[in-house]
């Protein structure tokens, strides 16, 4: 299976499409998912077109991960949050339905579950918040 250069992340990186935007560095983008899976849910993508785990090139995957790991700790900072989840899906029997390499990165709470993926569209406002204070959490880290 190739890389498409139309899927929607390629379309956020090149800007024809909105998102929340945390941060981004040379070879990173860090922004809200949409339909999240809790308050705080934001994905983590390399900007070097990779469908998956299974054809990223390993210096862009290690830049990815390095972001989540400072997304991550700004998260649980900015929500208080006591745990995290961390999730990366491949193909579509593994759960992907984007085919641009993202790692979710989920804030967890004593007690509450993840809400079903592919659930409702959260208000832009709300979004544009979070990312806001996540961005603001990185700031102080
Ligand atoms: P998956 O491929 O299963 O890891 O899921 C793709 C994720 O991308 C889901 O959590 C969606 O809510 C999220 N998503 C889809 N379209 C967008 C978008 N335009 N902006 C932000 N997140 C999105």
């Amino acid at each position: 299976m190739g890389y498409d250069n139309d899927n929607i992340f390629a379309k956020i990186l090149r800007g024809e499409i909105p998102s929340h935007k945390i941060c981004e560095d040379d070879e990173t983008f860090a922004f809200m998912d949409i339909m999240p899976r809790g308050p705080g849910h934001s994905l983590v993508i390399p900007k070097k077109p990779a469908r998956n785990i299974l054809d990223v090139d390993p210096a862009s995957l290690a830049a990815v991960m390095r972001t989540v790991q400072k997304v991550g700790r700004a998260t649980m900072n900015a929500f208080d949050a006591p745990g995290l989840t961390i999730q990366q899906f491949n193909e579509t029997e593994g759960g992907q339905v984007v085919f641009h390499l993202h790692v979710h990165v989920i804030p967890r709470f004593a007690g509450v579950a993840l809400k079903p993926p592919a659930g409702p569209m959260e208000d832009p406002k709300v979004l544009a918040e979070n990312a806001a204070r996540i961005s603001a959490a990185l700031e102080v880290a």
